[in-house]
């Protein structure tokens, strides 16, 4: 049983932890999710929706690992229940962390069970949980059955979503993060038989003042200006299109002609598919509920209600891209039913306006 200091200590800790993920980019935005145990039967763990700069002690809440019963002004995180799995089979976990760290994310899409590597001569075996619609008992289960394949483990991979790691601290399941994520990058540097690094590379982005389009770059050219007018012509919900021509989208732009989503945050936050014209004459693939246009051999224009929405979806395609690439120098890969991605999508949909209407109260 912990005093009330050293719970008061553990809530810093959360913070503390949750800042350092950021600034090693293990968690971008508010993507992830982070707790520690009190008891045999309780946890505190970050709330849902709000970002990590903004959290303050007080607003982290209880969860009670059996029941899944809360305390405190704030929701917690909707991925909870995987947090719960994890200190149910394991005793020695007392901090897990929940990411979406890009290459652990992109092994758990090639339909491997587990990742194998060596550390300091050391053979380490990262399994792979099956699929499960995230904030699901399903899936908490499937987390339970990866852990129990996998005695010494601390990090287990979620297929097409991204991956938990765990340990005594809060600076150990970092270190079995970054450790996870290091295994992950040389396996798909070595799969995708070269070294594509996750970024964005900016090319011409604008955005919508006053009911008139400006451009983020003085000198964008005329050809460009006329696939941005297109774009807010037909879809009047977007005021911000942020244009990425990162070398994973270039190359994927080239690939294929027809992006189906390998991970969840691609079905939330850009939607159910995204089509890539192969010849100029095709024309742009302006669809609703989808947030992606691709050019023509011309990288992709991300779209948003806001800038930060627009990167937000420039940053899910450019590690879809990736994942992409990895399942067709690999061979193999599974992607996400339709169903599973209209759901998702749906739901963030949902879920995102009823954020804007708070934020606007
Ligand atoms: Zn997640």
């Amino acid at each position: 049983m912990k005093t009330k200091e050293e719970v008061i200590k553990l809530r810093e800790e959360i913070i503390r932890v949750s800042l350092e993920l950021l600034e090693k980019g293990l968690i971008v935005r508010t993507w992830g999710n982070i707790s520690a145990r009190i008891d045999d039967t309780h946890y505190i763990i970050t709330p849902s929706g709000i970002k990590y700069e903004d959290l303050e002690p007080s607003m982290l809440p209880v969860v009670c690992i059996t029941d899944g019963s809360y305390e405190g002004e704030y929701k917690p995180s909707s991925e909870f229940l995987v947090h719960s799995a994890v200190y149910k089979s394991r005793n020695d976990a007392e901090f897990v962390i929940h990411t979406h760290q890009t290459y652990a994310t992109i092994v758990g899409v090639l339909g491997k069970k587990r990742l194998k590597a060596e550390k300091h001569e050391k053979k380490l075996v990262f399994p792979v949980a099956d699929y499960g619609l995230p904030g699901t008992e399903k899936l908490a289960n499937n987390v339970k059955e990866a852990l129990g394949r996998c005695n010494d483990t601390k990090s287990v991979i979620m297929a097409n979503h991204g991956s938990l790691s765990f340990g005594r601290t809060g600076e150990d399941a970092v270190k079995e993060a970054l450790s996870l994520e290091a295994a992950a990058q040389k396996y798909i540097y070595t799969v995708g038989k070269t070294e594509i690094d996750f970024g964005l590379d900016e090319g011409f982005s604008s955005y919508i003042e006053d009911g008139e389009i400006k451009y983020t770059t003085a000198q964008t050219p005329e050809r460009i200006k006329l696939i941005h007018k297109e774009i807010y012509s037909k879809r009047p919900d977007v005021k911000y299109i942020f244009h990425n021509k990162s070398e994973a989208v270039m190359t994927i732009s080239r690939r294929v002609n027809h992006m189906k989503p390998l991970l969840d945050d691609f079905a939330q936050i850009i939607g159910t598919g995204v089509r890539i014209p192969t010849s100029e004459v095709m024309g742009l693939q302006i669809k609703k509920n989808i947030n992606v246009v691709f050019g023509h051999n011309d990288g992709a224009y991300c779209l948003g209600v806001n800038e930060d929405e627009a990167k937000a979806a420039a940053i899910v395609l450019d590690k879809g891209c990736i994942a992409h690439i990895a399942v067709i120098r690999y061979g193999e890969g599974k992607f996400l039913s339709y169903f599973d991605c209209l759901k998702m999508n749906r739901n963030y949909r949902k879920n995102y306006s009823k954020l804007a209407e708070t934020v606007n109260d």
